[in-house]
């Protein structure tokens, strides 16, 4: 098992690593987020010990079951959709909170980070594909979020996040991907700051991710098996 999940990731990593390069940047330049979701608390233990640091659920309650079982060097996000009456856990549980879709889970978040004293890290997640499935905000009222989002003292806007189309193939993701991308520039333009991260690419898609500018890649059953 944990030799499964190591060699697993190790041959993601080297994936990544060359994808980047390709890209034009460092082999360094691109984070790999481990998705454990539905994989027993076991699997993200082995692959604590084998040295895999960031890990991403997508429930929250599933989060705050796992966590306090772990031992170790490691941190979480939550990659999936976050309602506001969980804001309060999910700023206790994960230092990048992918799924900011509204002014009002922001505010949630803000206020909750502010009563513990500390300042929470966000993505703006952003339906690129069209698809009525997925969640996130439209691009087209991404640019007043992120303005609104920046004015609130106790979190941090660190990029765009985006789950690429389920259909369509390549051309589809590609596309996907670099509208989050083009966005993200317009975003940072009009905020008047840096957005560094871009978390797109997941199992299925990340190489075409990287090409197209992703920092942060949501990997799950290319590492810990299918679910
Ligand atoms: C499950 C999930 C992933 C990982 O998906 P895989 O295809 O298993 O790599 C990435 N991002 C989000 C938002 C997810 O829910």
């Amino acid at each position: 098992m944990e030799h499964r999940i190591a060699d697993n990731y190790r041959i993601i990593a080297d994936r990544v690593a060359a994808a980047a390069l390709r890209s034009g940047r460092p082999a360094d330049a691109v984070g790999i987020v481990a998705v454990s979701k539905t994989f027993p608390v076991e699997d993200v233990q082995n692959a604590i010990n084998a040295g895999i640091r960031v890990f991403g659920e997508n429930r929250v309650q599933e989060a705050r079951d796992k966590i306090p079982q772990l031992t170790g060097d490691f941190t979480f996000h939550l990659v999936g959709h976050l309602q506001s009456n969980k804001a309060k856990e999910a700023v206790k549980l994960f230092s990048l909170i992918h799924s900011v879709d509204s002014v009002s889970l922001a505010q949630k978040l803000s206020l909750e980070a502010a009563k513990l004293g500390g300042i929470q890290d966000i993505l703006i997640q952003v339906n690129t594909s069209g698809e009525e499935s997925k969640s996130g905000i439209e691009p087209a009222a991404a640019t007043e979020l992120a303005a609104a989002v920046i004015t609130m003292e106790n979190l941090r806007l660190r990029g765009l996040m985006t789950i690429g189309p389920l259909e369509g193939g390549e051309t589809a993701a590609r596309k996907s991907f670099v509208l989050l991308r083009e966005l993200r520039d317009r975003i940072s333009g009009a905020i008047g700051q840096p957005l560094p991260e871009l978390s797109m690419g997941m199992s299925g898609d990340f190489e075409a991710a990287i090409e197209e500018g992703s920092t942060l890649v949501r990997i799950g059953s290319a590492i810990f098996g299918s679910r």
